[in-house]
Parts: structure tokens; sequence; C-alpha cells
């Protein structure tokens, strides 16, 4: 039986009301529409959070481009000083902001941290904006010619979010878009927007101008506003494929710079050279962290050849050690998932898994916590082949799938066959096959020997396929350029004894 923490006592909540932050301050919504908020451990609703309107998005959005022009003059030196202070309060509230999502998302406190923590580590890349936006300067390009480059803000920003990671995937898009010049409007995921607002103010505690970073909550109604507005520039956007691909087309369509990052299903190829205990134990951290809530996420292993048997026995009895409770609980390693559908939608794969012939190992309804909150237990599937709903859909929960490969080729084929191309990850002791692996797959991401290879703040995030729309990976090198224009300037400042009238094309002489 897979151990159960204890669940917190219901009593000590009652529903709050979220509200907008517009110009510097909370803003209460006036659309009439709103949404409720739950602690997915308790199943019970803590909060009901506003839903912008289109006018009110306006709002937000004149708010921002009014703030721009003075954000923008402001020297490298002093927006970096502003965000090392952000660096310092996120850092000493990490463990505030922790709690906020495991509160409203679920996941263990541990995990909360991390996510605080890796997202903390993108506004450290933040602070190094001067060095990051220095251009290139070629001396006498032509006789007396100079020619350098510039990057310069876009202007207004917006960040789209999804459940998942509700402060990290922010911080992903507004450290970079502020450290560069731009004004922002974060519209968090709906499901867990608490997070957006304790952060906004912090960005005001550290004193960021008001109207500089702005949160509108909201449904598609305030998605479609920000994708329509004139005077947003640049979208950047993570959550489903489906919803990546509208926003890629519609963001594009209306004229502004879209990054639009979908879903995954992440595949760790274990060769029968890999050691087996180490691959069970990655595999296990990889599908059930977070309760699989995670677009790195592994939720397909490809065991090659006779690695299968002994790698399933081995996941297999490693289950029963993982504590499945509420995030709150210390020893909890895997909370309950975002809402009671979703949790419904993700246990009705282990049905469709066994009716399309494959092997339940562990069914995690069996050992799911008693109580209200939106809790399954780890799930198993064996003999999943990719034909089989369990396999092509991205099931986004802790039920992990083993598919059987023959050969190394046909795992590889399997991978590069699929419509996504997020991250993938190869288990194995030979560096030339890892090499090879490397050079071939179909992902953005790739980890040898590793499972969840997030790239650190210095490199950027993204995938393939139907996992990105638009050219530009988020934060790192690509953020930078992705908030930014080029500008080249040629430059000649002429001795006037030597001016003379030349109608011909510029050459380089
Ligand atoms: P989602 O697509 O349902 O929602 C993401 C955002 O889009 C939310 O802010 C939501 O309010 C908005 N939205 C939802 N429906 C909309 C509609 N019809 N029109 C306009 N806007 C809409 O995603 P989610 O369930 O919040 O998050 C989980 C998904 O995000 C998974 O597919 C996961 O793989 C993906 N994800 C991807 C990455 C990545 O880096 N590629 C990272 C995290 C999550």
């Amino acid at each position: 039986m897979t151990e159960v923490a204890q669940a917190p006592d219901k009593s000590e909540t009652k529903a709050r009301r979220i509200s907008h932050w517009i110009g510097g301050r909370s803003v209460a919504g006036e659309s009439g529409r709103s949404g409720p908020v739950y602690n997915p451990a308790l199943g019970v609703q803590t909060g009901e959070v506003d839903f912008a309107s289109a006018e009110e998005v306006g709002r937000a959005v004149a708010s921002a481009r009014e703030a721009f022009p003075a954000w923008r003059e402001l020297s490298l030196s002093r927006r970096q000083e502003l965000m090392f202070r952000i660096r310092e309060l996120v850092h000493n509230r990490l463990g505030e902001i922790a709690k906020i999502l495991t509160d409203e998302h679920g996941k263990v406190l541990s995990d909360a941290k991390g996510e605080v923590q890796r997202g903390l580590e993108v506004i450290e890349h933040a602070c190094g904006i001067p060095t990051l936006l220095r251009g290139h300067f070629s001396e006498q390009a032509s006789s007396g010619i100079d020619v350098y480059s510039i990057r310069q803000p876009l202007g207004v920003a917006a960040g789209i979010t999804p459940f998942n990671f509700p402060a990290m995937v922010p911080m992903w898009m507004w450290a970079p878009a502020l450290a560069c010049g731009n004004t922002f409007i974060l519209k968090p995921s709906e499901k867990d927007p608490s997070a957006s607002i304790y952060v906004a103010e912090l960005l005001k505690e550290a004193g960021l101008p008001d109207g500089v970073f702005n949160v509108v909550h909201g449904d598609k109604e305030a998605v479609d506003a920000i994708l329509q507005h004139p005077d947003i520039d640049a979208v950047s956007f993570v959550g489903s494929t489906p919803i990546a691909k509208y926003i890629y087309t519609t963001g594009s369509a209306a004229g502004k710079r879209v990054q639009a990052l979908g879903g995954a299903k992440n595949h760790m190829i274990v060769l029968p050279d890999a050691d087996i205990g180490m691959a069970a134990d990655a595999a296990v951290s990889a599908g059930y962290g977070s309760a699989g809530e995670r677009c790195m996420a592994i939720s397909a292993v490809v065991a090659v050849g006779d690695a299968a048997d002994q790698l399933v026995d081995a996941i297999k009895e490693r289950l029963p050690n993982v504590k499945v409770g509420p995030g709150t609980e210390p020893d909890s390693e895997m909370g309950p998932l975002i809402t009671r559908e979703h949790r419904d939608k993700v246990a009705a794969y282990i049905d469709s898994g066994r009716d399309q012939g494959a092997t339940v190992v562990a069914d995690g309804r069996e050992t799911s916590p008693d109580g209200d909150g939106f809790f399954l237990g780890v799930s198993l599937l064996d003999n999943v082949t990719p034909e089989m709903d369990a396999y092509k859909d991205e099931i986004f929960g802790p039920v992990l799938s083993v598919v059987r490969a023959e050969t190394y080729d046909d795992a590889v084929r399997m991978v590069n066959e699929n419509p996504y191309g997020n991250g993938v990850a190869i288990f194995t002791r030979d560096g030339g096959a890892a090499r090879q692996f490397q050079f071939e797959v179909e992902a953005g991401m790739v980890g040898i020997n590793v499972p969840i290879p997030v790239p650190v703040a210095y490199y950027s995030f993204g995938g393939w396929k139907s996992s990105l729309f638009g050219d530009a990976h988020v934060y790192g090198p690509e953020g930078i350029n992705f908030y930014t224009r080029g500008k080249v300037v040629t430059s000649r400042w002429p001795d006037p004894a030597t001016s003379q009238v030349d109608l011909g094309f510029p050459q380089t002489r």
C-alpha cells in the first residue's frame, strides 16, 4: 500500500476574493464574472478569482503603456539594481511563495520551493542585463564609418501562463521582459492565481514603478482581449498544445511577436546496458513528481530489449514507498491533482489502457488517500503501444506507461514519430549510443542519464514540433532576443574638408 499522510483541517479555510493588480495596486474586478479556486488537498473552495473583461484588460494595457517610456529610459545600472532587489525579496520570501503554491496547486512544499528556486535562477540571470544587452561594434567598417548594433525593448509584453508552475513560468517571462526595458501584463492560470498577486506586491516593495508590472485574471475573454489589443507588442504563452496553437496564430495575425509553448509527451529510453536501479529511480521521480503535472514529466518509459522485465519489476518495487498526501505534510512526496475533473480524467486512462490491451501493474485508485482531496495514487501501465490513448495523449497525471521496443532504432523512431518534442531522456552506459541519440532525436531538451533536462537559466527552454509554436524558446539568450529588437547604426563623423556629393549606392571602401 502507498503510505498516506494525514489531511489538514478543513475548518481552517474560507473563500477569499482574488483581484487584479493594475498600476501598482489591487483593483477589484467589475465584470461580474469570476471563478472558484480550490485547495486540492482538501477538495474545498478557498478563493473566488475575478475574471477580467476586455475593458479591464484595456485598463491594464493603458497602465503598462503609460509606464513604458520612463521605464525604458532608466539606465541599465538602475534596472540592474532593481532586479537585484527583486532577487533578494523573492529569495527571502521563497517559503511564503511556496506555501501559496502548495495551497492552491497542491504540489508538496519541497517541490514548491524547488519551483521558486528555478524561477529565481531566471531572475538572477536577468540581473546580468547590462552584459546581456551588450551590442557589437565594428570600427572603420568603411573609411571613417563605424557600425554598431543595439537591442531595444518592444514596449508592452504579455504573459499567459498554465496552472502547473504558477510562480516559475511567470518568472521565465517577466524577469527578462522587465530587465530588457518592457512593461508587462501577466494573465496567470485562473486555477491558482494568488502567487502572481503576492509577487506583484513584492515587485512594488522592491521599488518597481507603478504600471511596469500588472496582473489581470481571467479566462478566454481576457486572453482574447490580450491577443487583439493593438498596444500589446509581444505575447508569451505556456500551456496546452491546442491553446498554444490558437495563441500563436491569433496573436501573430494581430501583428504581435508570439512564442507559445505547448504540451508534451516525454519519453525516457532505457537501453539494456543501463543501470536498471538508477533508471527505475529516475522513472519514478520523473513520472510521479508533482503528480505528473509537469510539462517535462516522463510519461512513457521505452524499455529496449531485455531491459523491460527487470525495469518494470524495479519500478513496481518502488511504488509502495511513494508517500501520497497533502503537500503541507513534511513527509508527503506527491500531492493531489489540480481539480476533481482532471483527477477523474487521468484515472480514466487506467481503464482505457486496460481495455486497449495494456497490463495494469498498479492502479492508483486503490492507493489514493481517503477524503475529498483530488488525490490519485501512482499507476503503472506495461505493454503500452503507440496506438493506445494512454500513449497518444498527454495524460498530465501520475500514470506512467512502459512501452517495449526491440531495438534502439525502434525506440528512437517512436520518439521521432510522436507529434510532441519537448523533453526526452536516454539511460545508458554507452557514450557512443548517447551521442548518436543526441544527434538524431527530435526534441528540444535532451537528457543523458538525466530524466528531466530543464535547461539552466543561461540556456533557453523550449521544445520542438507541437510543443512550441514560434521561433523563440523562453528565458536565457533566446528570451533576451524575444523581448528586444535589433537596430544597427551606421555612423560617420566626417571631416568637413573631405565632404563631397556622391549619388552612388553606399560602398564599403
Ligand atoms: P491550458 O492551455 O488549459 O491553460 C493555459 C492558459 O491558457 C491559462 O492561463 C488559461 O486561462 C488559458 N486558456 C485556457 N483555455 C483557453 C482558451 N480556450 N482560450 C484562451 N486561453 C485559454 O493549460 P493548463 O491546463 O493550465 O496547463 C497544463 C498544460 O500546459 C499541459 O499541456 C502542459 O504540458 C503545458 N505546459 C507546457 C510547458 C512547456 O514549457 N512547454 C510548461 C508548463 C505547462
